[in-house]
């Protein structure tokens, strides 16, 4: 057996028993880097000699005792470049470790490599990378998905055991659906930002894509918790999400929100999901049809306070302090202009645009502060439907991965992609992808996520739901024909 193909826990079992060595884990990594890579595009760098040399200190007792963990590039890993693949942050290295990175470190992980994604986390595909797309492992002529689409191809290819991503309105379970992979979004404030760098601040977490929801759980329980430097980080007690990872679904609710099987999604995905329903209600769980009504604006309402946010969060690349700095200005407002302009990507800049105008004097009350009240209704919403049911189940993407450039000029076409999975950073939900079945396309398979939405801190029904439908199905243990 390929040591790439292992999971964490796998692999953490075979080193742990003297089987494999750390050292070994990581060279493995390089080879299948050096072999898939080159078709997939998932990695903008990464350091082996460094990786191999804290391998061969770490303490293989430790949870991820010598497992490699790849990391998106939005956050900050000490001594590494982080450039949210952006030209905007070229030369930038990070000065210190983001919490979720000094965790990873604590239980014996190796962060290694930086892995591809839209500019800044904007986008559903991976295209707008400041340094190329990455490809989909089941079809290299199609996206990954976005904007964690390296850190979901890399787990899929078997060139990264499991990655971080991040999730501002889907880019961790979008990702994780087209690429056949789970991926988890935490509830907001269950794991630390600090040291994630900021797209919109009150929707961003970091999460785990992994190869088997086993796994998402073993990650969550090292990433989670509070945290001093970030002070939305919640104090709640973090449980152990493996304790009661095969308790079933049996007698557990499930609603099904009508508005979320629409006109617009693929048939056949639609079908595909149903059917995943209709197992997890054979092992027993009770279905409900459940109604979110204010599903239809929750786009809307993202498209607002998403780019507000990144307006003001992106106003700090002004070329005086990080990475990049245009040449030959002769003032300062020239020198910020100039930077700006050509350092950030066309999707980065329409979002700054989009984010400035809705916060303007006189659009303000218009846009902003109306999307927050929509903000409200929305998170009603859930809490109305997580007094009847346990967790809501639903597509996680209306389609399967798509061609490359098939969107790239029509912007709306693209922000559809991600219209079941905004609603949770909306409403500072949590909820998972687990992948459920594949579409036959042009004799290529493509995976379909199944996503599994729970209530405020309660990742481990999420986990518990998504444990059961996975280790009743043979999904998860597809492999991509690549190499
Ligand atoms: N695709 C969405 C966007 O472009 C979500 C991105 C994300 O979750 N980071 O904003």
């Amino acid at each position: 057996m390929e040591v790439t193909s292992l999971t964490v826990h796998e692999l953490q079992a075979l080193i742990r028993a003297g089987q494999i060595s750390p050292r070994e884990a990581v060279e493995a990594l390089g080879r299948r880097i050096e072999e898939v890579d080159p078709l997939i595009h998932g990695y903008l760098s990464h350091d082996l000699e460094r990786a191999v040399s804290e391998a061969q200190q770490v303490d293989v007792r430790l949870p991820l005792g010598g497992v490699p963990i790849s990391i998106k590039d939005v956050i900050n890993v000490k001594g590494h470049p982080c450039g949210c693949a952006s030209k905007i942050l070229d030369g930038y290295v990070a000065p210190y470790d983001a919490t979720v990175i000094a965790k990873l470190r604590a239980a014996g992980a190796i962060p290694f490599g930086r892995v591809n994604m839209d500019e800044f986390a904007m986008g559903s595909s991976t295209e707008n990378s400041a340094f190329g797309p990455t490809r989909n492992p089941w079809d290299i002529t199609r996206i990954p998905g976005g904007s964690s689409g390296g850190s979901a191809a890399v787990v899929a290819a078997d060139e990264g055991f499991a990655a971080l991503g991040s999730d501002t309105g889907g880019s961790i379970r979008q990702p994780a659906a087209l690429c056949g992979r789970v991926g988890l979004k935490p509830t907001y404030g269950r794991v630390s930002r600090y040291g994630l760098v900021a797209f919109a601040s009150s929707l961003d977490q970091i999460g785990p894509i992994t190869k088997d929801v086993r796994d998402a759980a073993i990650l969550m329980n090292v990433i989670s918790g509070p945290d001093k430097f970030d002070s939305t980080s919640l104090s709640d007690q973090v449980p152990n999400f493996t304790a009661n990872l095969d308790q079933g679904v049996k007698g557990l609710k499930l609603g099904l929100p009508k508005e979320y099987f629409i006109e617009g999604i693929d048939p056949e995905v639609d079908k595909t999901v149903r059917a995943a329903v209709a197992r997890l209600e054979e092992l027993g769980a009770e279905v409900f049809e459940i109604s979110l009504p204010h599903t239809e604006f929750a786009l809307s309402t993202y498209y607002i306070i998403a780019p507000a946010e990144a307006s003001a969060n992106l106003a700090r690349f002004d070329g005086v302090r990080y990475g990049f700095r245009a040449k030959e200005t002769n003032s300062l407002l020239e020198h910020y202009g100039k930077t700006r302009e050509e350092g950030f990507g066309p999707e980065v800049k329409r979002r700054i645009i989009l984010g400035t105008y809705v916060l303007s004097s006189g659009y303000y009350d218009a846009y902003y502060l109306r999307a927050q009240k929509v903000r409200t209704l929305i998170r009603q919403d859930f809490a109305a439907a997580f007094e009847k049911v346990d967790a809501i189940v639903c597509p996680t993407s209306p389609t399967a991965a798509f061609k490359l450039g098939e969107r790239t000029n029509d912007p709306l076409s693209m922000y559809l992609a991600d219209i079941f999975t905004l609603a949770a950073n909306i409403a500072g939900i949590c909820g998972v992808s687990v992948p459920c079945g594949f579409l036959a396309r042009e004799g290529k398979q493509l995976p379909v996520g199944l996503q599994i939405l729970g209530q405020e801190l309660n990742e481990a029904t999420v986990l518990r739901v998504a444990y059961a439908y996975e280790q009743n199905t043979e999904w998860h243990k597809a492999k991509p024909p690549i190499a």
